[in-house]
Formats: C-alpha cells, structure tokens, sequence
C-alpha cells in the first residue's frame, strides 16, 4: 500500500525544488546545482506524476510542455491597450521630447528609467491567484493571440509567481532569441531547405505564434519583464516604474539587469552612448533604449496621443546598414555538399565593424531579390550574426551589372553540381568533395553534435589535410603520435583531445544522429528519430514507410534519412563508429515491448472518470500515442461527453471509435498485459 500523503508530499518538495533551480538557471543564471542534480529531480518527479496522474497540477514544472497542438489561436482582448512608442535618433530629439513633456506639466522636473529596448516580440501574461491564466501577443495593441500554451514552455516565465500579489494582474514583457540561438536556428533551417529568419523579432514572432507548442519549445527563447499591465482594483502595486521593475524581480519574473534608475536627461544621454557600441557585446540583440517618466502620477497627467504614450520614447541606436558595391560572388561547400553563395563586398564601415563579406543565402534568394555582380547594394549588420545582403540599389545601376550562375561543377572538387527538384540548393554529388568532410567533421565535433572539446576549425583542417581522417569515424582511430605531428600540438594538449574524443563515445543517441550529417535532419527531427527508433539500427533498417510514421517526419525528410542509410559508405562509417564503441543506441525501457506501442488515441469530450491529460498520461504509460487530431494514423477516437469536430472526421476516415467504458476496459486490459 502506498502511503498517498507521503507521496503528495515529496511532488510538492519536488516542485518547490525545481522551480527554484529553474529560476536559479534561467531567471538568476546562476545555477547551484550540476545539471546531471538537476535532470535527476526532473526524472523523479515526472514518475511520480506518471504513476499519480491524480497529482498532476496545471503548475508543475512537468506542464511545460506537453500541450496538443491547436487548430488556431483564440483572441484576447487587452483591458488597458498594448501601446507603441515614438522614436527619437538624436540628442536634440531627446531633448525636444523632454522640452515638450515639460511643457505639459509646467516645468515638473522628472527622473527616468532607462530600459535597454529588446528587439523581440511584446507579449502579456495575466496571472490569477498567483498562477498564469492567460499569455497573448500584443496584436494590434488592442486584441493579440491567445497564445498561453507557448509561452508556458519558456523557462524564464515563472508559472506560478512567489510571494504576495494581487489576485488578478498582467504583466508585460518581450520575448526574444539570443544572437546564438538566433544563429543555431537559421543554420539548421538552411540545411534543411527551410526560409531563413530575417532577425531575432521575426525569429521570437515565428517562434512564439506556432501552432504545436512543441515547436516553441525546442526554440532558445527568453524574455525581460518591464511593466506592470494593469492590477485588479484595490491592490497595492508601486507608484513608480523603478519600483515596479523590482517588485516584479521580487515576484520571480526575469528582468533586465542593466535597467537603470537616471536622474535627467544628461544621465539618460551618457547611458544611452554607453551602449551605442557595447550593445555588440551583449549575447542578445537591442535596438535602442527605452526611456520612461519614472513616477506613474506624472505618467497618468501626461497621457497617451494616438497609440503613444507621451511619458516614453525609444532613443533608437544607429542604423546597422549601409550602400556599398558587390564585386563578386563567391561560393562556399557546405557538409551536405550544398553550395552557399557569399557576396564579397568592396569593404564598408557598418556601426563600427569593416564589412567586406556578406551571407547571400541561396541562388532562388539572389534572384527574387535580383542582386547582380557590380551591383551597389545595402548590406545590414546586426551584431554578431553574421552581415547580409538586404537589396540591391537599382537607381545606381550602370548597365555593366552581371546576373549569377551557379558554377555547374564544384569549385573545391569539380565534382559535378545538381539542383534536387524542389530544393533551393544547389549540391556537389560527390561524397568524397574536401570541402563536404571539412564541413561534416567541423559539423561532427561540434557542442551542437558530439561535443569534442578541443577540436576546433584549425585542428579539422589540419587532420584532413595531414589525410589522417577520411571520414568522420576516422577521429576515433587517431593514434597519441598522429595527433602530435599536427602543427602547434603538445603532450598536454594531445591527452586533453584524446580524453575528449573518449568522452565523446557516451553521448546520447539524439547527439549521434544529428553529428552524421543527414540531409534535412536538425536537432528536432534528430529527437524525434532517437526516441522513436532507440538505436541507429533501426533507424538505417527503417523502410520509407516506417520512417513516414514518425509524427511530423514528411515524405523528403523520410527520402532523405532512407537514401543515406543505402550508402555503402555510411553504413561502413557506422561500423567504425561501433568498433570505437561508440554509444550507437539509448538505454531507455524498450517503448516497443509496451502494451500499447504503435497505437496512437485521440480524445474528444469530456470524459467521466479522468481528465484528457489524465487519459492520456495512462495512455503514454502503456506505450501508446496520444495524437491531437485524427488522421489515417489514429487507431481509437475516444468519444467522451460533447464531441467536437473530430468525431465527424473520425466517422469520414471510418477510425475505430472508443466509448469510455471501452477505452477504460481497453486499458485495464493493456496494464494486465504489460505486467
Ligand atoms: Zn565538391
């Protein structure tokens, strides 16, 4: 027997504790416990969840994720408007806006706050009794998307806040993508065929306003808390914005740590310079800061004109492009052979950096943007992703400007060049090109696949071209004295790699997967393959069809992973891989020995006995699917109280329909089985 309040006890410990870390982690970043500790409270207390559905609670760090994907985003309606600030570029702007609040309210000296101006997505998160009820995008400023799910799967967004509060409140904030997750994100995109985006506000926007929050939550997104919304009447919330701001920190919510309490309008000016370059330093992009009228009475006198409030204003950092002339086009062979086109540019200073290289994307992006040779064209900076080629600037043209072809051979190799129909990549066929080994060993080595500690850039070039790897297996077979003929190598730093390509052998099957390099298989698709198949072999044994079955892996990807596997010579760098005993499959319990394994259930309506996560938690435990809509794939359609629209597709596809009763005998019986 098992003592139920012993139980309910530790999941609140449990809890308690990892909402600390989290917040530690993500909102302090300053972490107490390793991340092995941590993973290890995470795991004990998901399976007291999974034994004690019952004790599952809204809050629980568990709930971040693991919400069904929706049909479309209700609306939510902003009690007090979402307002947008009026810019100012220069000292005199920022003076003329002072002078004009001044004016206003006769000569009132203020003091500000000065806040750095996140170039991400503004959002707000209703909070009732402490917990978050509602998170929408600020839409319109009137009406934005009810998009909770999404933003529950952000770390730095507390689920519960800590401390006292009113019972109902909103708070404001921006989510935003770090230039490195920014980076990640767009490189395995661009390996996979998919749109780049533009910049982290496009990057946060498309991440926040997806429908499957699964997807948001393989996203690097985090968020800084600048405002108070609005708080249900009677409740004691600051008078003042630098209040405010630390009465939010207080509550746990993550808010910059640069914001600043400024005396005048001198300060505010000296703070703002201070920034007009380090802002390249910060891991995050801003473009500008935020200056507010700090006291909220003064706020209140000064008001809103239009959609702008008159108590701030966005002092806007200079502009991050300029014009110069592209003098060619150069080409780049990436590691699945794709051939990424460069603009080598006449160089130009852009916010303080030379400029003489540009990313140009891809051949279908050179052209819908009509960017010829000899063109002069706007190049844009942002930080430290790397500059792009925004346009070209027809006005200048002279006539002497040349289209762009794609050379028909490799220009590392001369290996021939095919375009796949469909793909917006041009690609070298030949799997022995240099410049794809290059390319596939640094892509190998790296935090994001295996993680080799001290295999850098140089160190990949000058093993390739010492020809002492000729595949990427061939890192595992390096000798102490192959290493130390390398150029700049010491005993020291021979044993610090040799340990590191041994440590490298334990990592986890998604790492694996990801490291070799298939076409069209990120990090995502790398996860979904590791625990759906838990070995590279039945990941190179699975048919097209198998592969298909995997949720959200489409035909091309399917295609993509099949025809690497058929390749002799992946297949032997697999059997190296083994032979250095490398961690080719996951020790998790063998999902397929499961009673329901291969089945996937879909609930609609309200059922009697259990919740839907209830249901499908039981179902999960057995090994079954719990699916959101129905498709071909869908085994059961349990029907519950009120069905929805997905009974009526259930009837046209002719799925097996579940009475409760039958779904909880079908159930019974599965747990007699899997004992
Ligand atoms: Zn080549």
């Amino acid at each position: 027997m098992v003592d139920t309040a012993a139980v309910q006890q530790r999941v609140e410990e449990l809890r308690k504790l990892v909402n600390y870390h989290n917040y530690r982690y993500y909102v302090l970043d300053s972490p107490e416990i390793s991340d092995a500790e941590y993973d290890a409270l995470m795991r004990e207390l998901r399976q007291i969840e999974e034994e004690h559905p019952q004790l599952v609670t809204p809050d629980s760090p568990t709930q971040r994720v693991g919400a069904r994907p929706l049909e479309e985003f209700g609306t939510v309606t902003h009690p007090l408007p979402m307002l947008s600030l009026g810019n100012v570029f220069d000292r005199e702007e920022l003076l003329a806006w002072l002078k004009r609040i001044s004016n206003l309210l006769s000569g009132q000296r203020f003091d500000f706050v000065a806040e750095l101006k996140m170039d991400g997505l503004a959002i707000a998160l209703v909070y009732e009794d402490g917990l978050l009820s509602v998170g929408a995008t600020r839409g319109d400023g009137y009406q934005g998307e009810d998009v909770t799910q999404n933003l529950r799967t952000i770390r730095s967004i507390p689920l519960r806040v800590s401390g006292r509060c009113p019972r109902r409140f909103e708070v404001r904030g921006e989510v935003f993508m770090t230039k490195a997750g920014l980076e990640k994100l767009n490189r395995d995109r661009s390996e996979q065929g998919m749109p780049l985006f533009a910049n982290p506000r496009n990057a946060a926007a498309g991440s926040v306003r997806q429908l499957d929050p699964r997807v948001t939550a393989s996203r690097p997104l985090d968020i800084y808390c600048y405002a108070i919304g609005w708080a249900e009447d009677g409740a004691a919330v600051p008078d003042r914005q630098w209040e405010a701001l630390s009465w939010l920190k207080a509550l746990g919510f993550k808010v910059n740590p640069y914001n600043t309490h400024l005396d005048g309008i001198e300060e505010v000016e000296s703070y703002y310079q201070s920034w007009v370059e380090r802002r390249h330093t910060l891991p995050y992009e801003c473009d500008g800061v935020v200056v507010k009228v700090n006291s909220f009475a003064a706020q209140q006198e000064l008001g809103v004109v239009g959609r702008e409030p008159r108590w701030a204003v966005a002092y806007k950092f200079p502009a991050t492009q300029a014009i110069t002339r592209l003098v060619d086009i150069g080409i780049n062979v990436g590691r699945t052979g794709s051939l990424n086109p460069f603009a080598i540019l006449e160089p130009v200073n852009i916010a303080g950096a030379t400029i003489k290289m540009a990313t140009l994307h891809n051949e279908d992006d050179i052209r819908r943007k009509d960017i010829r040779v000899g063109d002069w064209v706007v190049v844009q900076r942002a930080g430290e992703v790397i500059p792009q080629v925004v346009g070209p600037v027809v006005s200048r043209r002279t006539g002497q400007e040349r289209e762009f072809t794609v050379p028909k051979v490799c220009p590392v190799c001369q290996g021939p060049v095919v375009r796949p129909e469909g793909e917006v990549m041009s690609r070298c066929i030949n799997a022995q090109c240099p410049a794809q080994l290059y390319e596939l060993l640094k892509h190998f080595v790296s935090r994001g696949a295996m993680d080799i500690e001290g295999v850098g850039e140089s160190v990949v070039q000058d093993m390739l071209e010492a020809g002492l790897v000729k595949d990427v297996a061939g890192i595992y077979y390096l000798t102490r004295e192959q290493l130390l003929s390398l150029p700049l190598m010491g005993e020291k730093r021979v044993s610090n790699i040799l340990e590191a390509i041994e440590a490298s052998k334990q990592r986890p099957l998604v790492r694996v997967i990801s490291a070799l390099g298939i076409r069209h298989v990120g990090w995502e698709t790398a996860e979904l393959l590791a625990r759906h198949f838990h070995s590279i072999d039945a990941l190179a044994r699975a048919s097209r069809e198998e592969l298909t079955e995997v949720p959200t892996i489409g035909p091309k990807i399917a295609d993509s992973i099949y025809d690497f596997f058929q390749q002799e010579s992946n297949l032997g760098v697999i059997d190296k891989l083994r032979q250095a005993a490398v961690h080719l499959e996951e020790a998790a319990r063998e999902a397929r020995a499961l009673p329901l394994a291969g089945q996937e259930f879909v609930v609609t309506g309200r059922l009697a006995t259990m919740s839907r996560s209830q249901a499908e938690a039981r179902i999960k435990e057995l090994g079954g699917a719990a699916g959101s809509t129905v498709t071909r794939k869908t085994s059961y359609l349990v029907v519950g109280e009120d069905p929805g629209s997905k009974l009526d597709r259930a009837r046209s596809l002719g799925t097996k329909q579940l009475t409760e009763e039958e779904f909880l005998r079908l159930l019974e019986e599965a747990a007699r089985r899997g004992q």
